[in-house]
């Protein structure tokens, strides 16, 4: 694609960013160093307050909010949220760049110290470098940026920084959502700079379904098993019967949304966990008994061409199957939660602005894509009601939750370009 001539106010900007690399290196190292894990929410106030004071010095109005009584709210974990924003010269729209602060727990294939936030290669690793820290710090660049260059617009811009997005985002967007902040007329575009590459801009994501099943035996001592029933063998035919009969259905379900990767274009469900029997927290041998239940959590992903309820009773159908076929079968089914699936109309001003902006940087046309797991903007779409959202930022969302997860420098650079031609757009009208 030939690039075009860029405005004044593009190269403006441009000249800008280029000149707050070391910054936002320096900015996304300070935020990778809190070890905002979750759970159980480690460090969430005193990387609230770094963001706060750090958007206070750039002449934000700063506000925290806690998530007060949300799941795993604590006075030693409280779940602090802190939203800044910044305002015109006058009335005008308001675009909001939405981040969560906390990370996943580190595990143990590291070949480097997590939250030591090295650079090397041109890359800064860290345990939320890609997902989300070096988008987080990439927005605030291109904001600062934006309000240099061009003090005199009219509207607002605001940059949040939320908890708890990995664990489902209650005491984060949804909490914040539910008081009427991320909805018109307070904002009107949001922004969430999700690792999705940098030329690529998310529009939504697929449905979620969790759910509990219990297989019911009897209890009897471990040997003489004929005189109980085993709870845990009733799960492994539950296990053959989806085997054969739900994976095969699954796999032929084929979206017409843009899912990425190619994978997850199919209905997926994962077997999160299984347990049955004696408790094995405990030192020394079991004792010996028939287990009388067996639990198994499912996470089931569905298509915007599914429903919840054919979901459901897809699952359930083969429970009922062998209920009808196996001696002695029983089973409870609890839902736990559910996510609908949710996309943004291609032609939303968000994505207009953002679509225009990467072909300007990176002269190529985006890609559009969904993603394969939910993420804050459900709780936006469905408690906010505003429907101009989209997940954009720098990273390599396979790098995701991995060892060794990085961002790469020129990424967040050319993100925070996108973004900052992207908000002109918004405030404006104009490319
Ligand atoms: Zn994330």
């Amino acid at each position: 694609m030939m690039p075009k001539p860029m405005s004044d106010l593009h190269e403006n900007l441009t000249r800008r960013i280029d000149d707050q690399i070391t910054a936002l290196v320096a900015l996304t190292q300070d935020l990778i160093r809190f070890p905002t894990i979750n759970p159980p929410g480690e460090d969430y106030t005193p990387c609230a307050e770094y963001l706060g004071q750090r958007l206070k010095r750039a002449g934000f109005q700063v506000n925290y909010f806690r998530g007060e009584g949300t799941p795993g709210d604590s006075d030693q974990y409280p779940r602090t949220n802190v939203i800044a924003r910044y305002e015109g010269r006058g009335p005008g729209p308001t675009v909001h760049f939405n981040s969560h602060i906390d990370v996943v727990e580190v595990g143990h294939d590291w070949t480097m110290d997590p939250f030591a936030a090295i650079v090397r290669d041109g890359r800064v690793y860290g345990r939320g470098a890609c997902d989300m820290k070096g988008g987080l710090a990439a927005s605030i660049i291109a904001a600062e940026a934006y309000i240099a260059a061009n003090p005199d617009f009219y509207g607002a811009i605001e940059i949040s920084g939320t908890v708890d997005e990995e664990s489902g985002g209650y005491g984060g967007v949804a909490y914040l959502a539910e008081k009427g902040l991320f909805s018109k007329p307070r904002v009107d575009h949001v922004i969430i700079p999700e690792p999705l590459n940098k030329d690529r801009i998310c529009l939504g994501h697929r449905g979620v379904w969790w759910a509990e099943i219990e297989t019911l035996g009897v209890q009897a001592h471990g040997s003489m098993p004929f005189l109980g029933d085993c709870a845990v063998r009733h799960m492994g035919a539950v296990l053959s019967a989806f085997e054969d009969q739900l994976y095969p259905l699954l796999a032929s379900k084929q979206t017409q949304m843009p899912v990425v990767p190619e994978g997850a274009k199919k209905s997926t469900m994962n077997i999160n966990s299984i347990h049955g029997g004696n408790e094995e927290s405990h030192e020394g041998f079991p004792s010996a008994n028939v287990p009388e239940s067996c639990r198994m959590v499912i996470d089931r992903r569905y298509l915007l061409e599914e429903d919840l309820a054919t979901v459901k009773s897809e699952v359930i159908a083969v429970l009922d199957g062998l209920k009808d076929n196996r001696q002695n079968f029983d089973y409870a089914i609890r839902d736990m939660w559910d996510v609908l699936p949710t996309m943004t109309e291609r032609d939303a001003p968000v994505v207009q602005a953002v679509a225009g902006a990467i072909e300007e940087v990176l002269h190529k046309k985006p890609d559009y894509v969904i993603s394969p797991g939910t993420y804050d903007q459900k709780h936006i779409a469905r408690i906010g009601h505003l429907h101009d959202c989209i997940a954009y930022g720098p990273g390599i969302l396979d790098l995701a939750h991995r060892a060794d997860e990085y961002v790469v420098i020129d990424d967040m650079v050319e993100s925070a370009k996108v973004m900052a031609f992207a908000i002109h757009q918004l405030l404006t009208g104009a490319k």
